[in-house]
């Protein structure tokens, strides 16, 4: 209530953009999208015949690039080291504030696009076509990240982290950005910090038969990685995820594997409880070394992911849009876990939020599924990639224009990041 008198007091002080202005602004940011909804449904409907996993987004990052590059919009590919990278920016009256609106387009081995960054990252270059439509009537600047591989699915994955490190949210003061999902809503839920690390572990090939005494097994070194990990895992708290696969083990049954890996992922809600579940996985990785007498190698095969910090002020200002789109808001989930995200890492630099939208009402279907991928090219799927875009831009028309309401969410961002440290 206190928000809503604030707003109208607005209207008649705002110095800048007044809020009919704003109103204005936004209806034509809407226009534009409507005016571009066949080509960003083609074009996210494309990236989901063609999925591409993490860095290998050459295909999807070009369709991307291509959709701005037709309406006079230019791009800069190979950002922060990685070749499907790429930023475009907008400038309006001034630099700052500076809005970042983030792409991912990233599918996932054997599901395809089973969680929808092919409506991500269309969502999220038409939001920013439709902001240059308006820009010029806004005192700020409005900046695309296409960030690749946000599942950890490849090496170096977590291109948002790769942003972060090359200083290219440092001068970003808030970061928009959409994800699908079987409600609309924002959520003030964190995510988990997470870590990846690939093991592995040199034996020594025999005869399985006949000289089995002279092998070294690297294989059971995999495997009592499993059991020690099982073992762990009644030994840490409960917001704790250590999970893996063996990817690879062995060539035949009758050879003593001389080769063998795995790959775990660990999770908590804490980067620093993170660190210390990780130093026992990595114990549990030793310990089988020590007692097979196989030789363990072990790296991190993708960049940590931080916590998300969530932001009401900043979900606020995207669910009021949601509901100028006549979107009633669904609640949140009451069961169910948390994921990763690479946005945590961008959170723990700028205000950041990512806006979820339903793309399908049938709560049965899963995230990272085939059915989920199907859902991203459904009617559904498509109104929800029109409606993202459109609260996007929004959005990022919101955030650069309210001075005062920006103030409001760094100010929470501000004490967030200290009460965690
Ligand atoms: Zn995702």
């Amino acid at each position: 209530m206190p928000q809503r008198s604030a707003l109208r007091r607005g209207d008649e002080t705002r110095g800048e953009v007044t809020l009919s202005k704003v109103h204005a602004l936004k209806q034509m940011a809407q226009a534009e999208i409507d005016g571009m909804a066949e080509v960003l449904i083609a074009a996210s409907d494309q990236m989901a015949r063609e999925p591409e996993i993490g860095h290998q987004e050459f295909k999807s990052a070009a369709l991307l690039r291509d959709l701005l590059a037709q309406r006079g919009v230019l791009s800069e590919a190979g950002v922060a080291g990685m070749a499907t990278a790429f930023r475009a920016e907008l400038q309006g009256q001034q630099v700052r504030p500076r809005v970042a609106i983030l792409a991912e387009y990233d599918a996932l081995p054997e599901m395809g696009h089973g969680c929808g960054h092919n409506i991500i990252g269309t969502a999220a270059v038409g939001a920013f076509l439709a902001l240059n439509r308006v820009i010029e009537q806004l005192p700020g600047s409005v900046a695309l990240f296409g960030t690749p591989c946000e599942e950890s699915t490849a090496p170096n994955a977590g291109g948002k982290v790769l942003f972060v490190r090359a200083g290219l949210f440092d001068d970003v003061d808030a970061a928009i950005m959409v994800h699908p999902g079987t409600r609309t809503l924002l959520s003030m839920r964190s995510s988990l910090a997470a870590r990846g690390f690939d093991f592995h572990f040199a034996g020594r090939a025999a005869h399985a038969a006949a000289k089995p005494h002279e092998g070294i097994n690297a294989l059971d070194a995999v495997i009592l990685t499993f059991n020690g990990i099982n073992a762990l895992r009644q030994h840490v708290k409960s917001d704790v995820r250590i999970h893996g696969i063996i990817t690879h083990g062995g060539a035949a049954a009758n050879i003593v594997p001389a080769e063998a890996s795995c790959r775990f992922r660990v999770r908590a809600m804490s980067t620093q409880y993170l660190e210390e579940v990780a130093q026992k996985v990595i114990r549990c990785a030793e310990g089988a070394a020590l007692m097979t007498g196989a030789t363990l190698e072990w790296h991190e095969y993708a960049n940590p992911y931080e916590n998300l910090i969530p932001n009401q002020a900043l979900n606020d200002v995207a669910a009021a849009n949601l509901q100028q789109l006549g979107v009633t808001l669904d609640p949140e989930p009451v069961e169910g876990g948390l994921g990763s995200t690479d946005l945590g890492n961008v959170s723990h630099k700028t205000p950041a939020t990512s806006i979820s939208i339903s793309i399908t009402r049938d709560e049965s279907v899963r995230g990272h599924s085939r059915e989920f991928a199907a859902a991203t090219v459904s009617d559904s799927g498509h109104a929800g990639l029109i409606l993202a875009a459109k609260v996007l831009a929004m959005t990022a028309i919101d955030l650069i224009a309210k001075p005062d309401v920006l103030a409001a969410i760094r100010a929470e961002w501000q004490q967030a990041l200290q009460e965690k440290g």
